[in-house]
């Protein structure tokens, strides 16, 4: 069997989906199971009514709304004017979300959150299963919160692999004997079915959880580019395709900030050595670049990723004292606390500078910690940028026009923390 993974760009409107359900009908089995994302902008959509919810504008229900006719007017697309069910499907998700939004208290954000934007997966894949239905390729809808769980982490999910596994034998399992399913990414429930989400862009995820509990021959993710490029094409124009990629390289790029493949995918598939597939839902013809364990060393281009939004943390000692005999081990304590990832650190011997990504909230919450003990400086607007398999023409070229404040170099992996020059 194998797992389809279509993020929301592919089901963005009316022609997306039916290009999406060609791709079905051409590539799937009878027995893939299709992971889907909510379409286009919505979970950005239902982010606005959490916040329209919190800041008491009294906007949320019409938000709710709008998102409402945005998915109607996909399945007039795709169905016209017809007395469908799943038109009413998509009434009660909504009119579950306002009903839901009646009974909330202000002071429990994440929770709220999760209910609220979990929305967003149920609405497109209700879409996706009925059309490819009406297209005659058969396929049940499941509701992924029945099977995936997680504990109480609102937003971040933490999944129980064993319930999961456990559930997917009894219930997902048997669907696909009968058929491909359509189910949503990025949601699942709690053991007391309130729902959790996995983080943002989680869905590539759900599909490597079920590609690694259903023993996957392998998982493709149908993206808008050709497959996976050594630098978003976005920033960097001459960037060009790679064919493939081992579970480590894969990895590595995840962790710097590549965002073709989200970071938490690559485990569970690389734990039971299944296949990823990166292809274009543009052009499904196209090769598509396979992510594997490779059993040869496999040869790379410079592999460029830039994290922008970066902060500089410095921290010097109050009192003098060394940092790596006597402080390091506190302050890590206050990042780990606060929940904030340190992206580069370098100590010094009374100071010790770490690069995160600016989120106020956990800055601020780190600095509480440790304030008694450090005089802390903050610089904002930075970014960092990655090389993997770097040469030093590759670097100079790079680095024109940027003041750089941090530059490490490593046996495949070059970072610099760096600014724009101002002229
Ligand atoms: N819809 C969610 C998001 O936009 C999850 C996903 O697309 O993977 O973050």
């Amino acid at each position: 069997m194998k797992v389809f993974k279509f993020g929301g760009a592919s089901v963005k409107d009316a022609t997306g989906i039916k290009n999406v359900s060609e791709i079905i009908e051409k590539y799937a089995d009878n027995d893939t199971l299709i992971v889907v994302s909510a379409t286009g902008k919505t979970t950005n959509a239902l982010e606005s009514v959490v916040a329209s919810f919190f800041d008491e504008d009294g906007k949320a229900l019409e938000k709710l709304d709008h998102i409402r006719e945005l998915h109607f007017n996909i399945c007039k697309g795709l169905l016209g004017e017809s007395n469908h069910s799943v038109y009413s499907q998509l009434n009660d998700i909504i009119a579950d979300v306002k009903k839901k939004l009646e009974t909330y208290r202000l002071d429990s954000y994440n929770y709220v959150y999760d209910q609220t934007v979990s929305a967003g997966e149920l609405l497109s894949s209700v879409i996706l299963s009925a059309y490819l239905n009406e297209k005659g390729i058969k396929n049940s809808w499941l509701d992924v919160r029945d099977v995936l769980r997680t504990d109480e982490t609102y937003r971040e999910g933490v999944v129980d692999w064993k319930e999961t596994t456990e559930r997917s034998n009894k219930i997902l399992k048997p669907l696909l004997k009968e058929s491909k399913v359509v189910t949503q990414g990025f949601i699942g429930s709690t053991p007391h079915y309130s729902t959790t989400t996995l983080g943002r862009e989680g869905s590539d995820y759900t599909a490597a959880i079920f590609a690694n509990i259903l023993d996957a021959e392998n998982q493709t993710i149908w993206k808008d580019v050709p497959g996976v490029m050594n630098g978003d094409p976005r920033k960097f124009q001459d960037a060009v395709f790679i064919d493939e990629l081992t579970y480590l390289e894969a990895v590595e790029m995840t962790y710097y900030g590549a965002s073709v493949i989200h970071p938490k995918t690559i485990k569970p598939i690389q734990n039971k050595k299944i296949p990823l597939w990166v292809k274009s839902f543009i052009n499904p013809e196209g090769k598509g670049t396979k992510v594997y364990e490779a059993s040869t060393a496999l040869k790379y281009p410079p592999i460029r990723v830039l994290k922008e939004n970066q902060t500089l943390l410095t921290f010097h000692t109050k009192d003098f004292s060394f940092v790596p005999d006597d402080t390091v081990g506190e302050l890590l304590k206050a990042f780990a606390k606060a929940n904030l990832k340190i992206n580069i650190i370098q100590t010094g011997a009374i100071s010790l500078q770490a690069v995160v990504t600016n989120v106020p909230e956990k800055i601020a919450h780190v600095i509480e910690l440790v304030e008694g003990h450090f005089n802390i400086k903050q610089d904002d607007d930075l970014t960092i940028l990655t090389i993997r398999h770097y040469n030093d023409e590759i670097i100079a070229k790079h680095l024109i026009g940027k003041e750089v404040i941090i530059g490490q170099k490593r046996a495949s992996t070059y970072q610099a923390l760096f600014k724009l020059k101002k002229d």
